[in-house]
């Protein structure tokens, strides 16, 4: 049979000895149809039965897998009116009682004399030992030393050892070529391919099998950094780039006029950025930089970069009120600054080389039609130098004459379409370069696999002078004493701070009734006779930037708040940041919301209030005590809640990550991407590698990608 996997995805497991219609449609529920997709459905877990405890060993509260046989089985209605199965089992020594609610068809399901393998926790009741609710898995009678137990069998009727037969036919008929190079084998020391599949279902060893996965982790991985690589390497091929210039003077006396030095690593990642730029291809690359590791000055500089050889910037952010504090705060870095007059309006100056004032202009839902009017007008014709703003920026309608450099700042909430719409917006030939920013930091691996097709910088030195935040996490009674003192004394030494309200998740109303509840409490009990003003997200804007306007001008000492303030705001004066039921919060927010204060020189305190309700809490609020360090805590939540949070979006639909963890096989992700590096070189179809690039069409059709090569 078929040598190769795309072979065998052609192939129906119907064409199996055995596979009937009724196993087929078994099969068809877990999603199994082809010999590939059979050969895919990896073991949940194995029973090593060389470690196996007897049942008569296991203590109460023990978690275990018992392999036992089915001695009787029998049901009835318990008091509260719940269905109970209860079977007896014995691995042939000693015996327990096994107790399902809510199952009644296991009634049918554990006939006496079934092999069953369980996995639950041993207890005691009434003096008698028995699991309840434990996971069954039906392994028929089995001989190995080491069960394979499939997932989801039992639910969709396959036992276990039918999957294990019917895989052993397919690996007993077929023959494997194995299209990763030998050399890349032996320098990982990785087994061939059709050892890897036998070991996984049917291993001799645990050894064998740790073996198995890793080979199998690898082509994972590989499969998918030869994709991100490929799509790289075929941007680079197919896009033309603008060569910016470097040499103009527009970024050097921006640099000359800040009122401090570039840190270390801003003038790393800017050379980085101005490699890229006057680079034939258009720069694709991630700026990662934690909260107030000064981005804003990264991004200024490219943008200039394009303004100074005569095209326009846009930078585009999450949100109005982010949009409107960059379009503040850039306008004030470029006051006075001046760029020759090219505009395409028929003046006749132009070319008599006067000057005019770089030009810095919002747009956002909020510009007004009339406004908006004349600012794409303004645009098209080259007036404007650069453009800031939200979501706006990439609809109908907008064009600039000459669009250079592109930078979109919090990247989580841009997907990969708008950002090639954004690309596509300008009417020149050439395609703009793209600098996408975010201040959540990710986990380097993560990046790799998630960013795989750009180049990533990281900002990982914060500006000097600044006092490093003391986190406490005020927990248990009394606790909070201490944290309404502290916020008292540091109003009274002309300090402000920061009361984040509990989260509510499921609902805006109940969120914003619990902010005004809080905000009444303080005002009328703890933080009495302070000025005290309430944010959340039923506030309109106007209002909102009333409240904000009066905290940044000090009228204000302390702001009670929602998450509306996890980004953005920077009060240099604010040195106290209190979240309530902090427990409630991930990792990432905390992180954010934290970063709030220590933005001045006088030392700032964070207040993780209230206590942990889950052990996961608990690590997470643990983390946050130990450590500032976004990078390490990105690694502590990627630990805690797994790579699903991590890869959202652009991971849906890439559903061969089976076997593969970002957390347990972190190395092999930089393993796997060198060799895929390696292996695309200069060669980005793969031509060099047609067994592979055959399996990446079959294995990762996305349609994003597709979409996104399109578009740009
Ligand atoms: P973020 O990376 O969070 O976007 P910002 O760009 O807003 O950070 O910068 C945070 C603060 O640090 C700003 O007030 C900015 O003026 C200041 N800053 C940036 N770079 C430097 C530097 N090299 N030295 C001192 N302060 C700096
Ligand atoms: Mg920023």
């Amino acid at each position: 049979m078929a040598g190769t996997l795309v072979r065998l995805a052609g192939i129906p497991v119907t064409e199996l000895k055995g596979v009937g219609p009724r196993s087929a449609a078994a099969l068809e529920q877990v999603e199994v149809r082809s010999l590939l997709d059979l050969l895919m459905y990896y073991p949940r877990r194995y029973l090593d039965r060389t470690k196996e405890v007897p049942l008569g060993q296991l203590r109460p509260g023990e978690e275990a897998m018992v392999l036992a046989r089915v001695v009787s089985v029998g049901s009835r209605v318990a008091r509260n009116r719940r269905r109970m199965v209860t079977a007896e089992v014995t691995d042939g020594q000693a015996g327990m009682r096994v107790t399902f609610f809510n199952q009644p068809w296991r009634e049918r399901q554990l006939t006496p004399g079934t092999e069953v393998v369980l996995f639950g926790k041993l207890e005691l009741f009434r003096g008698r030992r028995q699991m309840t609710n434990p996971v069954v898995d039906l392994v028929g009678d089995k001989t190995g030393r080491i069960i394979p137990v499939y997932p989801q069998s039992e639910k969709a009727g396959v036992q276990s050892s039918d999957v294990a037969r019917w895989v052993a036919e397919l690996l007993r008929r077929t023959r494997f070529d194995d299209p990763v190079p030998d050399h890349v084998r032996a320098r990982w020391g990785l087994v061939d391919r059709r050892r890897a599949f036998h070991d996984i279902h049917a291993p001799e060893s645990m050894r064998d099998l740790q073996e198995a996965r890793r080979r199998l982790v690898f082509d994972e991985l590989l499969r998918v950094q030869l994709e991100l690589v490929q799509r790289k390497r075929e941007l680079e091929a197919t896009t033309v780039g603008i060569r910016h210039d470097v040499g103009g003077e527009l970024v050097a006396r921006f640099h000359q006029r800040l009122p401090f030095p570039l840190t270390g690593a801003q003038r790393r990642v800017i050379t980085e950025i101005e490699r890229d730029l006057t680079g034939p291809h258009p720069m694709h690359r991630l700026l990662q930089g934690d909260v107030g590791a000064g981005k804003t000055v990264v991004a200024v500089s490219a943008l200039l970069v394009a303004v100074q050889g005569g095209h326009q910037g846009a930078l585009m952010a999450p949100t109005a009120v982010l949009a409107e504090q960059h379009h503040l705060g850039i306008r004030r870095m470029l006051e006075g600054f001046t760029v020759p007059d090219t505009a395409e309006d028929g003046n006749l100056f132009a070319s008599a080389g006067l000057d005019r004032e770089l030009r810095v202009e919002l747009l956002t839902n909020r510009t007004t039609a009339a406004e908006r009017r004349r600012l794409l007008a303004e645009l098209e014709r080259g007036g404007i130098d650069i453009l800031i703003g939200t979501h706006a920026l990439i609809q109908e309608g907008v064009s600039f004459r000459a669009l250079g450099v592109v930078v979109i700042d919090e990247q989580h909430r841009f997907g990969v379409e708008q950002r090639a719409a954004l690309r596509a917006k300008s009417t020149a030939e050439a395609v703009p370069d793209v600098l996408v920013m975010t201040a959540t930091p990710i986990p380097r691996t993560a990046a790799m696999t998630v960013y795989g097709d750009l180049d990533v910088s990281v900002l990982d030195e914060l500006p000097p002078g600044r006092t490093p935040i003391v986190t406490r996490w005020a927990r248990g009674p009394g606790a909070e004493e201490e944290v309404w003192d502290t916020v008292r004394a540091e109003v009274a030494a002309g300090r402000q701070a920061y009361v984040v309200c509990p989260l509510v998740e499921e609902s805006d109303k109940l969120e914003v009734a619990s902010a005004e509840e809080t905000f009444e409490r303080l005002a009328g009990g703890e933080l009495r006779g302070l000025r005290l003003g309430l944010l959340h997200g039923r506030v309109g804007p106007s209002d909102k930037e009333a409240v904000m306007g009066r905290f940044r001008d000090g009228e204000l000492d302390v702001l009670v708040a929602t998450t509306v303030i996890e980004v953005g705001v920077d009060v240099p004066n604010a040195t106290v940041m209190v979240i309530l039921d902090a427990d409630r919060f991930g990792i990432a927010q905390l992180h954010q919301l934290r970063g709030r204060v220590g933005r001045g020189e006088a030392a700032s305190v964070c207040y993780l209030v209230g206590d942990a309700t889950t052990a996961e809490g608990e690590q997470r609020l643990q983390a946050m005590v130990r450590t500032t360090d976004g990078f390490e805590l990105a690694e502590v939540d990627l630990e805690l809640r797994g790579e699903g949070t991590i890869m959202g979006e652009r991971q849906k639909g890439r559903n061969d990550l089976r076997l593969a963890s970002l957390r347990r096989d972190r190395e092999w992700v930089g393993r796997a991407r060198e060799v895929a590096f390696e292996l695309v070189g200069d060669d980005p179809s793969l031509a060099g590698h047609p067994a592979l690039a055959e399996e990446l069409a079959v294995l990762l059709p996305d349609e994003d990608a597709a979409e996104f090569l399109l578009k740009s």
